[in-house]
């Protein structure tokens, strides 16, 4: 045995090597498994073969299955793509919504050396035709509900050798481009076959993010990354998932591999239940309630629509604990609703695509067990704290770190091993002293709990100050008459810009312009206050479900402020 004493002098207990050293360093003598994605559906097939997989198929029916059976149909799926030429490394792409067959496709193609490449079906044909072509898509396996779509991308993307049904022979659709039907494609394989062993940073999936402006980039994630992603994701003061749950992913497949669910829920064992293409509340509600759904994660819009539902039909939750809401700032209302009218603990939770995407998750401390329920709800509200595997900073506009304050706010930089290094297929690396730069602006304060004030591109600039756009939104959605609230800049002579709030009524309510800026009063800065509010029918959103706040300045560029208006008169 070797001891401490016994390592030669001078050594560093850091476990860097001395300059010049010639010792050989002491190794580990612990297995070398790789960390790879076969091995979590591999894991779940083996130690919880029958925990099952429900979906909402497209076709309309509910399909069960468990654990075992998925394995054996990822593995002729990984013998499929072998029998027609595919080579590790190449990208499988995927249209599709959350399902079993989806849930074949990232086991299948990852767990045999090819790379998962789900691509966002709501983006433009154009953007869809600039990803497929940039990732070099082999193949493509597609819902039915997408199959005008790929007849119109199929001939913009000529090196796709094969463009796949994911249905059977009865429900194939008809369609100009030849398909193949991925049923009949299975059916062909046995089944048996041993998931190979490579190396863990190989790479396992694509994403693309498409940003406001230039063309979407990839983040390719390895399965090492993906893996240890998974372990992080599921641990108490993060999703907290286990052998106990069912999950249901409402957050799509194609957003992030929805934010690692696939992946986290075989890792502990939980049941799968994928809800297809319906996302509305109605259908959403009467899933969670039939397979009795305890965890469930998605994005403030989608849980807008299911949280009315359950209101104007007075229903509550039988089995619902847990939700994860993020991918925008989840509003403070939102938050007391699901938690006093149907018992579900929010956990706000920030990340991105560039980081797998968890960053930060909303869970209390044990020293803040004895503050009152207000006090911790304060905490909740904020984006969270990180979970290791990821470590984060603040900039000011000079690049040095900011302190942890909590009103100190500055530019948000991440790192860590599932967060990216380089966009796929550019040779420039984004990082900034080995940070990532996200793009988003925020505080963290003296507990490390990060809040997100604004996307930089979004805040508002009034007379050298910055307003929250997110913080008078918030405010907005507590108005009991509020359905959704944007705010965004507008252009003023004397302060550059002021906030303007776009709204979206409740249906059959009449709240008006004076009665809301008199809710503000008391609840932010005064300076804060919008200087006028629009009512709209509906507000943009993007692919992902955010608010497209590029589209909203653009519909308001020539909106005149009232203040603005007066400034003119008294000056003419
Ligand atoms: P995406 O890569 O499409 O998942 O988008 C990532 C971006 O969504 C982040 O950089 C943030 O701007 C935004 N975002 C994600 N989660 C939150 C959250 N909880 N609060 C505010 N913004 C968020």
């Amino acid at each position: 045995m070797v001891t401490p004493q016994q390592e030669p002098p001078g050594r560093q207990v850091s476990g860097h090597e001395p300059r010049g050293s010639s010792a050989a360093p002491l190794m580990g003598q612990m297995m070398q498994m790789p960390l790879l994605i076969s091995s979590l559906l591999h894991h779940a097939a083996r130690h919880f073969g029958d925990t099952e997989i429900v979906t909402r198929r497209i076709e309309g029916d509910l399909h069960r299955y468990t654990y075992a059976d998925c394995e054996v149909r990822a593995k002729q799926l990984a013998q499929a793509l072998l029998a027609t030429g595919v080579k590790r490394g190449d990208r499988i792409g995927t249209l599709a919504w959350n399902t079993y067959r989806h849930l074949e496709v990232y086991y299948g193609t990852s767990g045999m050396g090819a790379v998962c490449h789900t691509i966002n079906p709501r983006l433009f044909a154009e953007q869809l035709v600039f990803i497929i072509n940039h990732a070099e898509d082999r193949f493509v396996l597609f819902d039915i509900t997408f199959a005008a779509l790929v007849d119109q991308l199929a001939a913009q993307c000529p090196q796709v050798r094969g463009w796949i049904a994911l249905t059977d022979r009865a429900h194939l659709p008809a369609m100009q481009t030849p398909i193949i039907c991925y049923e009949e494609w299975l059916a062909a394989q046995s089944g048996e076959f041993d998931w190979p062993q490579f190396d863990e940073l190989s790479a396992s999936s694509l994403c693309y993010t498409s940003g406001t402006t230039g063309h979407p980039k990839g983040a390719l994630y390895s399965h090492r990354s993906t893996v240890l992603h998974a372990y992080g994701a599921a641990l108490p003061d993060a999703m907290a998932c286990s052998a106990r749950d069912a999950i249901m992913p409402v957050v799509p497949m194609f957003h992030v591999n929805a934010w690692g669910i696939p992946y986290t829920a075989p890792l502990v064992g939980a049941k799968l239940v994928l809800p297809g293409k319906d996302l509305d509340g109605a259908s959403l509600y009467a899933l969670m309630e039939s397979e009795q759904v305890s965890f469930s994660a998605g994005v403030p819009t989608v849980w807008l629509g299911l949280l009315n539902y359950l209101s104007q039909n007075n229903l509550q939750f039988s089995s619902f604990k847990r939700t994860v809401i993020g991918g925008s700032a989840c509003p403070p209302a939102m938050l007391r609703s699901f938690e006093d009218q149907f018992g579900v603990h929010v956990i706000h939770a920030w990340g991105m695509t560039e980081l797998s995407p968890l960053g930060t998750l909303a869970n209390l401390k044990a020293k803040h067990a004895a503050l009152p329920p207000e006090a911790q709800r304060h905490i909740l509200e904020k984006q969270g704290h990180v979970i290791f595997g990821v470590d984060l900073r603040i900039v000011g506009i000079d690049g040095l770190e900011l302190p942890w304050d909590g009103v100190s706010f500055g530019d948000l930089q991440v790192r860590g091993p599932w967060v990216v290094e380089r966009y796929f297929g550019q040779l420039e690396s984004p990082l900034i002293d080995g940070w990532f730069p996200t793009g988003d602006v925020a505080t963290i304060d003296a507990d490390g709990y990060m809040q997100i004030t604004d996307r930089s591109k979004d805040v508002i600039k009034s007379g050298g100050e910055w307003i929250s756009s997110i913080e008078i939104e918030n405010v907005a959605m507590a108005h009991p008459e509020v359905a959704e609230a944007a705010c965004i800049s507008c252009a003023h002579p004397k302060w550059d810009e002021r906030p303007l709030l776009v709204v979206v009524r409740k249906p059959g309510t009449e709240v008006d312009r004076e009665s809301l800026l008199q809710f503000y009063e008391g609840r932010v800065a005064k300076w804060w206050i919008p200087d006028d509010i629009a009512f709209v029918d509906a507000i943009p959103h993007t692919a992902t479900g955010k608010i497209q706040k590029l589209k909203l300045r653009e519909l308001f560029k020539n909106h005149v402020l009232p203040s603005v208006s007066q400034m003119q008169a008294e000056s003419t």
